[in-house]
């Protein structure tokens, strides 16, 4: 492993040039944190961290949601890392504490499980990527119970990813693709960014070697002139994606256009349940209605890290007043944040 690492790092020193490139994985972050990979590139090829977790990307709007559901005396499911994530004025943890009936599940099965058992309603807080969703449709097309019903906050990497691109705010010229997304969504989504803004594309798996060979191969392609969509994780990756997961996702999910933490609205960027089941989508379901919203406390720069144009270690509050025991902000929460991850591995 040793001799491919060190073979890897001199092909790209070989063909190293000034290049920035981004990945969207909190898997990816943790690898290059854990592992010092960027301590062995480069300086001039910079990788950068964009919105790769996906409860950090949930806007306060959405927390916020599930808040006003748990007033109305509504039972709130939801995955652990969700239950400190600020809303506008609190999380589903100062919900619960104040009496809230907020719970943790593992996943969408066992809030089912839930409602079958309570003489209530029961609202699962769907968050995750492409990676997720299709557990949320298939529970939906297998017949939940009626008090049962979801309230979407699932993301579509592709969009967040054409934002970024189109925004120029961090002037990328590459992209690693997520393993575990593209294992759903496959090669084809990204063909675009290749085409139209010729960024050189690679999708990688998560151990260090896989990171080393998809920043080889990104300069490799930079070398030969050319940009297009590279597969580096084939044993996971199919070139078409997992098709059985698409078609239950087309089901039970239209696309639609939301905010996400740190980003204004990005058009078809978010899953909502299609109007034919609509009974199991909360939104429909309940009234709820939220006031205005503030996205980051005071002193956090969690947008910016989520956008990719900062690093935790920038913000005034990092290490002081926010970690993961007392976080201020979205991405110390989740092990899969950027500030959470660099908390544990930086040496700042
Ligand atoms: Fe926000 Fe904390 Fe990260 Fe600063 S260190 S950006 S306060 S989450």
């Amino acid at each position: 492993m040793k001799n491919l690492s060190r073979e890897l790092v001199s092909r790209i020193q070989e063909i190293s040039r000034p290049v920035k490139i981004m990945h969207v994985c909190g898997s990816h972050e943790h690898t290059i944190m854990q592992h010092g990979v960027r301590s062995l590139l480069p300086e001039e090829v910079e990788v950068v961290a964009g919105p790769g977790c996906p409860v950090c990307c949930v806007p306060a709007r959405e927390i916020d949601e599930c808040i006003e559901l748990a007033r109305q005396g509504v039972t709130i499911t939801t995955f652990g890392d969700m239950l400190r994530v600020p809303g506008s004025r609190g999380s589903l943890a100062d919900a619960r504490a104040d009496g809230a009936d907020v719970r943790i599940v593992y996943g969408v099965g066992n809030a089912v499980e839930i409602a079958r058992k309570l003489d209530r309603e029961v609202v699962f807080m769907a968050a995750g990527f492409e990676t997720t969703a299709p557990t949320t449709a298939s529970e939906i097309l297998s017949g939940p119970p009626e008090n049962f019903s979801v309230l979407s906050c699932h993301r579509l990497i592709p969009p967040a990813l054409r934002f970024l691109i189109e925004s120029g705010e961090v002037n990328l010229n590459a992209l690693i693709e997520p393993g575990h997304v593209s294992t759903i969504i496959g090669m084809k989504p990204y063909e675009p960014f290749s085409r139209d803004y010729n960024i050189p594309q690679v999708i990688a798996g998560f151990n260090p070697l896989d990171i080393l060979m998809a920043v080889y191969m990104i300069l490799r392609q930079i070398d030969r002139g050319e940009a297009k969509v590279e597969n580096e994780y084939k044993r996971a990756v199919k070139p078409e994606g997992n098709l059985k997961a698409q078609k239950v996702m087309d089901e039970v999910f239209k696309v639609t256009e939301r905010e996400w933490r740190g980003f204004p609205v990005i058009p078809e960027s978010v899953y909502e349940i299609r109007d034919e089941f609509s009974e199991f989508n909360a939104r429909e379901k309940f009234d709820i209605e939220v006031e205005d919203t503030v996205d980051t406390p005071a002193g956090c720069i969690c947008g910016a890290v989520l956008r990719g144009v900062a690093r935790p270690e920038e913000c005034k509050l990092f290490k002081n007043e926010c970690t993961p025991t007392s976080p201020i902000g979205a991405c110390m929460v989740s092990r899969e944040g950027t500030c959470n991850i660099a908390y544990r591995y930086s040496s700042f």
